[in-house]
């Protein structure tokens, strides 16, 4: 029978549209028919793939505005974030191309050597639901210009923006080179158990260990973007106003629904009262509602089991003593008002784990090495911030991940590579190391 994935509006419910599941039987069928359209595309030379790419990027221009309304009713985001991540996407798309092809030229070391970049075969692209197209088309773009076929798996939450960016693509490029999967767990699993030849996932911790394991039968390649619980330190001498700033703005961006937003803060005691108080207020005028409101900085939670789980974060901070400046555990669905803690201790889940939510929790610190200490103590590496005078630098050299920022947020200019450290994953969205990961490097010697 017949099984319908039905997408949701996540600030009331509203029904959006349904899209049928792709049968797991089906998968095989389509990874097949990506390798026949994989062995055509890559006959091609990479500039002709690259023309073809930016013909296809021109076809969502007209439609910027139409596909940011739906992004922000299918995820919740505010309009003008979702018209940021639109355009971004439409643009960006076409600069990542042109950067895949400067990095996929041929290397020549000399006396007849040369290294090649070969297309790997067929690329799945395993995406969440927080930036249903920046994190997909990240990996999609450099995936096309390798030479590869696609088969890309969106989330769950999000198939009716990633059908419609697609169906605009596809309009240009040859049948069946980029397909999408559409479902769940399940079909992600059959995806990856199927004969693609590399896995590239963003999505959570526990799902990466997983497709780990499915994956480790036939050795795939992969590339694991995973989660963070991103610690901030602010030292003694730090500018107060920017280090409040950037805490509040990093960590209810996107409704705190963001890899990198900042989650946990070490604060110097002797200017912690003032930090405290300047976050809270600030956290204060932040407008709460959905993405259409007029003004509104942080639209729903996706779904009520997240929604559920940073309610449950907050509740065992209250439970474990923590102080609470703003907010707090009665929320209810789908919003949750902004979340100011304090006193946070290594036993709170908040410390833990990722909350994933509009919550920000502050610890005081009277050594920097307990700060330090308690920053890296995470199985987490993703991003870290610190804010503070000449001593700065010497405290970012010691955090343990994979962007940091120091008196700033993190990403920096230009390809930088997006990439985390420890269980944060491993692998890269952007920059020229990020795009050879789809391509197999041959040595040729003549
Ligand atoms: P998720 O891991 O639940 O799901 C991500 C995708 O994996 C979805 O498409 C899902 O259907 C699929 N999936 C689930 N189980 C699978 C399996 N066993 N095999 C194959 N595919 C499977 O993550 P989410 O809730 O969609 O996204 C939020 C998480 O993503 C957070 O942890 C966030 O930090 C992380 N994230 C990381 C980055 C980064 O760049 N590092 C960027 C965005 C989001």
């Amino acid at each position: 029978m017949e099984k319908l994935l039905a997408s949701y509006d996540p600030s009331n419910g509203e029904l959006l549209g349904e899209i049928q599941v792709t049968e797991a039987a089906q998968i095989g069928e389509m990874v097949a028919r990506a390798h026949a359209a994989g062995r055509e595309w890559r006959r091609l030379a990479v500039a002709e793939r690259v023309a073809l790419l930016e013909k296809a990027y021109a076809q969502l221009e007209p439609h910027l505005d139409e596909l940011a309304v739906l992004l922000s009713r299918e995820m919740g985001k505010d309009i003008r974030r979702a018209t940021g991540e639109v355009s971004g996407t439409a643009y960006g798309g076409i600069y990542i191309a042109q950067s895949a092809m400067a990095a996929l030229k041929n290397t020549d070391l000399g006396s007849g050597t040369l290294i090649e970049y070969k297309p790997l075969g067929v690329a799945a692209v395993i995406s969440p639901w927080n930036y249903p197209l920046a994190m997909a088309n990240n990996l999609i773009v450099p995936a096309l210009v390798a030479g590869n076929a696609v088969v890309f798996k969106p989330s769950e939450e999000t198939p009716l923006i990633a059908q419609a960016f697609v169906e605009h693509l596809n309009r240009v490029l040859p049948e069946n080179l980029l397909q999408i999967v559409y479902g769940d767990a399940e079909q992600g699993q059959a995806v990856v158990e199927s004969d693609v030849n590399i896995v590239a996932f963003t999505g959570s911790q526990t799902t990466g260990k997983q497709i780990m394991k499915t994956a480790a039968g036939q050795l795939k390649r992969l590339v694991m973007e995973l989660g963070g619980n991103d610690p901030m330190i602010v030292m003694q001498d730090a500018n107060l106003e920017s280090a409040a700033r950037f805490a509040v703005a990093s960590s209810f961006e996107n409704a705190g629904q963001m890899c990198v937003s900042t989650e946990r803060i070490y604060v110097h005691e002797m200017i912690a009262e003032k930090f405290e108080q300047r976050v809270a207020e600030l956290a204060s005028a932040y407008k709460v509602g959905p993405w259409d409101m007029p003004g509104v900085n942080i639209g729903p939670i996706i779904n009520e089991t997240q929604h559920g789980k940073i309610v449950e974060h907050i509740r065992d901070a209250e439970a474990k003593g923590a102080r609470l400046l703003l907010g707090g555990s009665k929320q209810q669905t789908p919003y949750i008002q902004p979340t100011v803690i304090a006193d946070m201790t290594p036993a709170m889940l908040m410390e833990q784990g990722e909350t994933f939510g509009p919550v920000v929790a502050i610890s005081r610190y009277s050594d920097i090495e307990e700060a330090i200490r308690r920053a890296n103590d995470s199985t987490y590496g993703l991003g870290a911030v610190v804010y503070g005078g000449k001593e700065a630098d010497a405290v970012a050299d010691q955090l343990e991940a994979g962007m940091i920022g120091v008196n700033q947020g993190i990403g920096g200019a230009g390809d930088a590579p997006w990439v985390g450290a420890k269980q944060s994953g491993f692998g890269f969205h952007g920059s020229p190391e990020g795009h050879r990961q789809f391509a197999q490097v041959r040595v040729v010697s003549r």
